[in-house]
C-alpha cells in the first residue's frame, strides 16, 4: 500500500473517472502537489460497470463542447502509452416519431454552432450503416462520425498513469472519514490511516458524493439509481465491422457494438432508486466496491421488448452478462460541479449516466476552477451552488431525481414543467391566482404564474408556427397589451431577495459591482458582478436602504448561486459583511403601465410626485393598509414600481391594488408577458443572454460600468484591457422576417451561409408585432440594417439586425412620459 503523505496542496477523493481526470487536468495546469484518495481500487465505484457510450451533442452547447473536449482527449490518449481504448464508431440517433425528427433536426442546428459534423440521413441510409436496424415506423436519423465508446476503466487507467508521470500521487485503501473546516475553509481531511492537512478537496466520489459533502455539513444532492444494460454473445459470422452506436430515444433504448456482440441498454420508466433509507438518503454499504446489484429482469423487461422491436437480432443472440450497477443521478440532469459553500470543498460529482462521455471536459473545466478561481465556460447550470434549499430535503431530491431518471430521453418542449414535488414554495396570493385561473410554472421550487387562462379570451389570435405554438395563449398576448395601454399587475414574490449589512456593506459592494451602488441612501442601481476575465457572474439591482444596509434582488433561480458568491467575495476580500437571504419576508408585485400612477394616488395618502419619487429611487410608502417598500423601476418599459411590502401584509396590498385598478383596467398578468415585454426593450437575462462568458461591454451594458471607482471592482482590469482593444462581438437584436416563426433559443445565425452567432433568447413582441432574436455577432455582422438568417428546425429564416429597444427606443414611458404615444 502506497504511503499516504501528511499534507497535499489538493486532495482528491475518488478514483473513478471524475477524480483521475480531476488529477490529470491539475496537473496538466501545472498543480504539482495533488494527492488522489481512494478507498478501494481505482474505477470500483461506478467507472467500471459503465457501458463506455461517448456522445457529445447535448442541448447545451458547454457541455456539447466539454464533451467535443473529451472526444479530443480520448483519442490523444489513444496513441499514448497506456491507450484507452477508444473506438470511433460514430452513432447514430433515431426519430420514431414527427417530433423526434423536429428534435434531431433542431439538433443538427446546434451541431452546426460548435462544429459537430452531423448529418441527417433517411431511415435506409441509417439500416445501411447499421444494418441489423428494423427501420419500420422510423421518420429519419442523424449521424455523428465522431462519436465512440470507450474502455471505461482504461481510460481510468490512462488518466491515472499521465497523472502519476506528471507528479500526482495516488494512494488506494484509503478511506476519507472526515474533513476538517475552521473559518469556512477546508483544513484537512481525515482518512482511516490518518490526517492530510490541505488547501482544497475535491469531492468525485461518485455516488458516494452526498455522504463525503455530509463530512463537511454540505449538501450534495445526488441520488444512486440503478441501471441496467445486457451484453450480447457474438453476432453472426461474417457480420459487418465498425458498426456505430445507435439511440433510440422514443423506444428509451441504445445499442452499440461489444467485442463480437452488442451491448444494450435503456432508461425504464420505472426506476430503481438504489440503498435508500427510511427518510430517503442515501445510506449506501460501506463495503460496495467492485460490486453490482441483483439483475432486475422485471423493470428490464419492456425495454429488451423495445430493443427486439428495432433490433431483430437482439433475438437470436444468446445473453452474455447482465449489468445492474448504482449511478449518480441528480435532480435536474446536470452535473453538479464547482466550489461549495465552504471555501476550498470542490465537488465534481453526478453525472447522470454520462460521466465518461463527460469526463475529460469535467476534469479540464473543475480543474481551472481550482487553479485559476473560476471556469472558463458558462457553468451556472451545473454549478453545484445552484440548488435551493428545498433540496435539503431528500424526499424532493428524490423525487426529482427519479422523474429526470423516468424522462431521460423525452422531448423537452417548449413550456415544458417538471411534476415531481410541486408546490414547494408559494406566494401569500397563491390562492388568489389558483382561483383565478392561472397557470403555474416552477422555478427554484416556487410556482410562479405563467399568465391567466381567463385572460384568454381577450388576447390576440396571433399563432406561431411549430413548436412555439405549445407554449402559446392568447392571456399571454392580452396581458402584455393591457400592460402597454391600461396597467399589468405582476406577482414576483419569488425574486431572489439579500440584504447584505453592517459597517463593510458598502465597501463590499462597491468592490464586487461593476457600477457604482453605494450611492444616496434610497438610490437603487442596475449593475453587475464579474469575475476576474470581466465575465457577468450575476446580474442584480442594489439598493442603498441605510447608510449600511442594502437590498440586492436577482432572479429567482439565481439566488443561491448569487448569495454564495457574494459570501465567497466577502471572505476572499476580507469585508465581513451579514449576507442574508430574505426573499420569504418580503413579497414582490410589480405595477407597470400608463394607469399605474392613477393606481398608485387612488391607494396613496400622498399623490404621488415625480420630483421626489425619481426613477430608480426606493421609498417607504402606505398603499392602501399596506407600508410597502416602493421601487421606480422597470423590467417592461413602462412607468410603475415594484412593490416589496411584508409577506404577512401581501395578501391585503393584492387585493388593494386588484380593487382600486379593476375601473383603470389594472390586468393580472403573468411571467410570459413579462418575457415578451422585456425582449421588446432588450432587457437582458442572465444565464442566457448574459453569463460568465460574456462582458458588459460585449452585452452592451457598458452603461452600469462605472469605471473610475477609486477602489476599483473584480473584473475591471480585464474589461479595461477589452475597451482599450477590441470588442469582438456584441448582442445584437433580430427581427424575423416572418413573425410567425419563432425561435426557442439556441439557433445558428449565419451570414452568407457561415454560422456567425448562436440565438440566447427570443420571442414574440405583441407591440412591436415582431418576432425577435438576441445573439451575439462579431462585427461584420453587426450593424442595424445586416441581413442573416436564422436556422429553426433546419430551415433558414431570413432575419433582420435592428438598432434596439425596438419598443420606445427613447425610454419615455418608463419616466411616465406618455405624451405622444
Ligand atoms: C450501468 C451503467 C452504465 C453506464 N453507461 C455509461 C455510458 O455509456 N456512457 C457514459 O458516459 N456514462 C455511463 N455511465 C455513467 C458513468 O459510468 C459514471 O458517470 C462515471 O463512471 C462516474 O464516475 P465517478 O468518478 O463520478 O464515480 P465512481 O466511479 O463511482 O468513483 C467514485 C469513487 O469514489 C470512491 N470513494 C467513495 N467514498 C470514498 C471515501 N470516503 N474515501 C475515498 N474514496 C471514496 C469510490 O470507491 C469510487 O471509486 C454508466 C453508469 C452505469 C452505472
Amino acid at each position: 500500500m502506497a504511503d499516504l503523505p501528511d499534507r497535499a496542496r489538493v486532495v482528491v477523493v475518488g478514483g473513478g473517472v471524475g477524480g483521475t481526470s480531476v488529477a490529470f487536468h491539475l496537473a496538466e495546469l501545472g498543480e504539482r502537489d495533488v494527492l488522489l484518495i481512494e478507498r478501494a481500487e481505482l474505477t470500483s465505484g461506478s467507472t467500471f460497470h459503465s457501458a463506455g457510450m461517448v456522445g457529445q451533442l447535448r442541448a447545451d452547447p458547454t457541455l456539447t463542447r466539454m464533451n467535443m473536449y473529451s472526444v479530443d482527449l480520448y483519442r490523444r490518449l489513444q496513441s499514448g502509452d497506456t491507450p484507452p481504448g477508444w473506438v470511433e464508431s460514430g452513432s447514430l440517433k433515431l426519430a420514431a416519431s414527427v417530433e423526434r425528427l423536429e428534435e434531431l433536426r433542431r439538433q443538427l442546428s446546434w451541431a452546426a454552432v460548435v462544429g459537430l459534423p452531423l448529418e441527417e440521413l433517411t431511415p435506409k441510409q441509417a439500416a445501411d450503416r447499421f444494418p441489423y436496424l428494423d427501420i419500420a415506423g422510423l421518420h429519419g436519423a442523424m449521424y455523428l462520425p465522431s462519436d465512440g465508446h470507450v474502455d471505461p476503466s482504461q481510460l481510468t487507467y490512462a488518466l491515472a498513469a499521465s497523472a502519476r508521470a506528471a507528479g500526482v500521487r495516488i494512494v488506494g485503501h484509503t478511506t476519507v472519514t472526515g474533513i476538517d473546516v475552521s473559518a469556512n475553509r477546508v483544513r484537512a481531511v481525515r482518512t482511516d490511516r490518518g490526517p492530510v492537512q490541505c488547501e482544497v478537496v475535491v469531492n468525485c466520489g461518485g455516488m458516494f458524493a452526498a455522504e463525503i459533502g455530509r463530512l463537511a455539513g454540505i449538501r450534495i444532492p445526488v441520488v444512486p439509481m440503478s441501471h441496467q444494460y445486457l451484453v450480447t454473445d457474438d453476432l453472426p459470422e461474417g457480420s459487418p465491422a465498425g458498426l456505430p452506436s445507435v439511440r433510440d430515444p422514443d423506444l428509451l433504448v441504445y445499442v452499440r457494438p461489444e467485442g463480437r456482440g452488442l451491448l444494450m441498454g435503456g432508461y425504464e420508466r420505472n426506476p430503481s432508486p438504489w440503498s435508500i433509507d427510511a427518510h430517503s438518503f442515501d445510506a449506501l454499504p460501506a463495503d460496495f466496491n467492485g460490486r453490482l446489484l441483483p439483475e432486475e429482469w422485471s423493470r428490464f423487461e419492456a425495454l429488451a421488448a423495445n430493443a427486439q422491436r428495432r433490433f431483430p437480432i437482439l433475438g437470436d443472440l444468446g445473453l452474455k452478462r447482465m449489468i445492474n450497477g448504482p449511478e449518480a443521478f441528480t435532480p435536474d440532469n446536470e452535473f453538479c460541479l464547482g466550489e461549495t459553500e465552504i471555501d476550498g470543498f470542490f465537488v465534481a460529482a453526478g453525472f447522470n449516466a454520462h460521466g465518461i462521455a463527460g469526463a475529460g471536459g469535467i476534469g479540464r473545466v473543475v480543474a481551472e476552477w481550482i487553479v485559476d478561481g473560476s471556469p472558463s465556460m458558462d457553468l451556472w447550470h451545473m454549478d453545484v451552488r445552484r440548488f435551493g434549499p428545498h433540496f435539503a430535503s431528500p424526499g424532493v431530491t428524490l423525487a426529482r431525481t427519479v422523474e429526470n431518471y423516468q424522462t431521460y430521453y423525452d422531448i423537452r418542449f417548449p413550456g415544458h414543467q417538471v411534476q415531481a414535488a410541486r408546490g414547494l414554495r408559494t406566494s401569500p396570493v397563491y390562492s388568489w391566482h389558483a382561483a383565478n385561473d392561472a397557470e403555474f410554472g416552477e422555478k427554484n421550487g416556487w410556482e410562479r404564474v405563467e399568465f391567466y387562462r381567463s385572460n384568454a379570451a381577450r388576447g390576440p389570435s396571433w399563432r406561431p408556427n411549430g413548436w412555439a405554438a405549445r407554449a402559446v395563449s392568447p392571456a399571454v398576448g392580452a396581458e402584455h397589451l393591457a400592460t402597454r395601454t391600461t396597467v399589468g399587475l405582476f406577482d414576483q414574490s419569488s425574486f431572489g431577495k439579500m440584504s447584505v449589512s453592517g459597517p463593510a456593506a458598502a465597501d463590499l459592494l462597491e468592490r464586487v459591482c461593476a457600477n457604482r451602488v453605494a450611492r444616496a441612501v434610497g438610490a437603487v442601481t442596475y449593475t453587475q458582478m464579474l469575475n476576474r476575465r470581466g465575465g457577468i457572474e450575476a446580474d442584480v439591482t442594489v439598493t442603498r436602504l441605510a447608510e449600511d444596509e442594502f437590498m440586492v434582488v436577482t432572479g429567482t433561480a439565481f439566488l443561491p448561486h448569487d448569495l454564495a458568491l457574494l459570501r465567497q467575495r466577502a471572505r476572499a476580500l476580507g469585508l465581513p459583511a451579514r449576507i442574508a437571504d430574505v426573499s420569504g419576508q418580503f413579497s414582490c408585485f410589480a405595477l407597470w403601465g400608463p394607469a399605474a400612477r392613477a393606481v398608485f394616488d387612488a391607494l396613496s395618502p400622498e399623490p404621488f410626485d415625480p420630483a421626489t419619487f425619481r426613477f430608480m429611487s426606493s421609498h417607504d410608502v402606505v398603499l392602501g393598509d399596506v407600508e410597502v417598500r416602493a421601487q421606480r423601476v422597470t423590467f417592461v418599459g413602462e412607468f410603475g414600481w415594484e412593490l416589496y411590502p411584508p409577506a404577512e401584509s401581501a395578501g391585503r396590498l393584492w387585493a388593494q391594488l386588484i380593487d382600486a385598478g379593476t375601473d383603470l383596467g389594472l390586468v393580472p398578468a403573468g411571467y410570459r408577458a413579462i418575457e415578451s415585454l422585456r425582449l421588446e426593450k432588450g432587457y437582458r437575462v442572465w444565464g442566457t443572454d448574459i453569463t460568465p462568458e460574456t462582458t458588459p461591454l460585449e452585452a452592451g451594458l457598458g452603461f452600469a460600468v462605472h469605471w473610475d471607482k477609486p477602489e476599483g471592482f473584480v473584473g475591471r482590469e480585464a474589461l479595461v484591457q477589452q475597451r482599450d482593444s477590441v470588442v469582438r462581438r456584441q448582442l445584437c437584436c433580430l427581427t424575423l422576417a416572418d413573425s410567425s416563426e419563432v425561435v426557442l433559443g439556441g439557433e445558428p445565425v449565419r451570414q452568407d451561409g457561415q454560422v456567425v452567432g448562436r440565438v440566447t433568447s427570443g420571442g414574440f413582441g405583441y407591440s412591436a408585432a415582431a418576432s425577435l432574436a438576441y445573439a451575439y455577432l462579431p462585427p461584420a455582422a453587426w450593424d442595424p440594417g445586416n441581413r442573416v438568417e436564422v436556422e429553426l428546425f433546419g430551415r433558414r429564416i431570413p432575419a433582420t439586425v435592428v438598432s434596439e429597444p425596438v419598443f420606445d427606443p427613447a425610454g419615455r414611458r418608463m419616466k411616465g412620459d406618455y405624451s405622444e404615444q
